[in-house]
């Protein structure tokens, strides 16, 4: 009889995960398994083709040989202990880690109530200034909310009729499945867990006994907060399922740029226009800062690009014990739109500057050219 090819077997793609496979593969042998297939040959021979199937494309080695070599480059027989026995030991042993899997997966949640799930997390992005991350800012918001359904009181039955105990699982909310020595315990699949089917269902929530509404939230976001950071609310996320805790809510914080600082951690960089007669002569030069207004004396001869540090006039972060810093950049500002006579005063005042210590920077620079055209 000519094999048949293991994907088409599984019935998945030549490039099938390990995860797929275990998949489709838990699912055909509880299909084709013997115990639940008495006498029945064509199953048997099913069950062993899958299982064999399996066991090679979940080799790696054995896997790459299929796929280069088809069914020589893995001949069962040629390696012995495939497709063999059928005893009802053989297949304990096949299904080892996929019942595993299964009494993993329910080891979580005992006591009958198999589908409890905690709700999901809710996220709220919220954009503030700067100065409110700086100072802190109390504000509120609005989140969705779910209340019970005022028409059924909850229950999500029409008013008038009553949810009704599972009869699949006699209300447990888990049935318990026969599979040769092994008894699994399973969510059931009626009630999905809740343990009640409701036959008329509340028309006002569709049977879910909760309506979604809003409400407001008083939201204090901390001083030093920075563009990122999270609040957390704790319980204001979705319900949760079948009796599990609430979600929580994030509050993500979105800082605005600021038009006159930007802001590295703690501390602020700003950058300041000066005339090129102040940068010369020196002087009090007026500087923003997020408390007002501050001043710094510039000395004679200021280069552009100098910078000057204003201390703990920076932002105290939300885990810092000191504020940070503020940094000012001075950048030399060239006058524009000139006059006719303001030219010629230039010019003037070029011609008396033309001995090289006026301009330190500019004879090491031309040194350098020189030396470098040599
Ligand atoms: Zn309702
Ligand atoms: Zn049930």
């Amino acid at each position: 009889m000519a094999k048949r090819d293991y994907y088409e077997i599984l019935g998945v793609a030549k490039n099938a995960s390990e995860d797929e496979l275990k998949k489709v593969y838990r699912k055909l042998a509880m299909k084709y398994h013997p115990d639940r297939n008495p006498d029945d040959k064509s199953a048997e021979e099913k069950f062993k083709e899958v299982k064999e199937a399996y066991e090679i494309l979940t080799d790696p080695k054995k896997r790459e040989l299929y796929d280069r070599f088809g069914h020589a480059g893995v001949d069962p027989n040629a390696a012995g202990g495939f497709g063999g026995g059928g005893g009802a030991g053989g297949f304990a042993d096949v299904f080892g880690d996929i019942f595993g899997d299964i009494f993993g997966a329910a080891a979580g949640a005992r006591g009958g109530r198999s589908n409890v799930y905690r709700g999901a997390d809710l996220r709220y992005s919220m954009e503030i200034s700067l100065e409110q991350a700086a100072a802190g800012h109390a504000t509120e918001i609005r989140v969705p909310s779910w209340e019970n359904c005022e028409v059924c009181h909850g229950s999500g039955a029409k008013p008038g009729t009553k949810p009704k105990a599972c009869h699949t699982c006699g209300g447990q909310g888990s049935v318990r499945m026969q599979q040769g020595f092994f008894s699994i315990q399973q969510t059931c699949p009626t009630c999905h867990g809740s343990g009640k089917v409701i036959p008329e269902p509340c028309g006002t929530c569709d049977g879910v006994g909760r309506v979604k509404k809003t409400k407001t939230l008083e939201v204090k976001i901390p001083a030093g907060i920075d563009d990122g950071m999270r609040i957390r609310s704790g319980g204001n996320g979705e319900p949760g399922v079948n009796g599990g805790p609430p979600g929580d809510l994030y509050v993500e914080i979105r800082v605005r740029e600021h038009p006159v600082f930007q802001r590295d951690g703690d501390d602020l960089h700003c950058e300041i226009p000066i005339s090129i007669t102040t940068a010369a002569l020196g002087g009090k030069v007026e500087v923003p800062t997020l408390s007002g207004r501050a001043e710094i004396e510039l000395p004679e001869g200021t280069q552009s690009g100098k910078t000057f540090r204003l201390r703990s006039k920076g932002i105290k972060g939300v885990r810092s014990s000191y504020p940070g810093d503020l940094y000012v950049h001075v950048a030399l500002e060239t006058p524009v739109r000139l006059s006719e006579k303001q030219k010629k005063l230039l010019r003037e005042l070029d011609a008396s500057l033309q001995d090289p210590k006026h301009s330190p920077q500019t004879k090491g620079w031309m040194d350098r050219v020189k030396e470098f055209f040599q």
